[in-house]
C-alpha cells in the first residue's frame, strides 16, 4: 500500500487548510514527507499512522502555538490525485479522493463524539432535557 517518498512529494502542494486559517498569524515552519518514528493520528481521516509509514508532516505556528499536522499515506495519495487532477479519469462523478478522506475523518470524529455523549449519559454527567422533564 505504501508508495515511495518521491511519489508523495506532490502531496506537499496540497493546501491543508484550503483557506480555513487565512489569517496572517499562520506561519508554516515545515512541510515534508517523512517516515513515521512512532504512531500518530492522521488529522484528515483520523486513521492511525503506523510506525514506519511514509506520511506528510507539517508544522505550523498559529497564534504563537506550534501545531503538527500529520496526514497518513492514504490521505497523501489522495492529495497527490487532487493536486494532479487525475481523479477525473477514475471517478465518474469527479469527486476528489481527498474529499472522501475528509468525509471519513468526519464520520470518525462524530463517531467519537457520539460515544462520548453516550458515556456521559450513562454515568449521569449529561442529562437530556426531555428525560429531565420525564423525571419530574
Ligand atoms: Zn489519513
Amino acid at each position: 500500500m505504501t508508495i515511495d517518498k518521491q511519489a508523495l512529494e506532490d502531496a506537499l502542494d496540497f493546501d491543508l487548510f484550503a483557506g480555513d486559517f487565512g489569517d496572517s498569524d499562520d506561519v508554516e515552519l515545515s512541510n515534508k514527507i517523512v517516515t513515521g518514528r512512532g504512531e500518530y493520528t492522521c488529522f484528515i481521516c483520523y486513521g492511525t499512522i503506523v510506525k514506519g509509514e511514509i506520511h506528510r508532516s507539517a508544522v505550523h505556528k498559529f497564534d504563537g502555538e506550534l501545531m503538527t499536522y500529520r496526514a497518513c499515506n492514504e490521505c497523501c495519495k489522495a492529495m497527490v490525485s487532487s493536486v494532479n487532477y487525475d481523479f477525473a479519469d477514475d471517478n465518474d462523478d469527479g469527486q476528489e479522493p481527498i474529499d472522501a478522506r475528509y468525509a471519513l475523518g468526519e464520520s470518525m470524529y462524530f463517531g467519537w463524539e457520539y460515544q462520548e455523549i453516550i458515556k456521559a449519559l450513562c454515568d449521569g454527567r449529561l442529562v437530556l432535557a426531555e428525560s429531565q422533564e420525564a423525571a419530574q
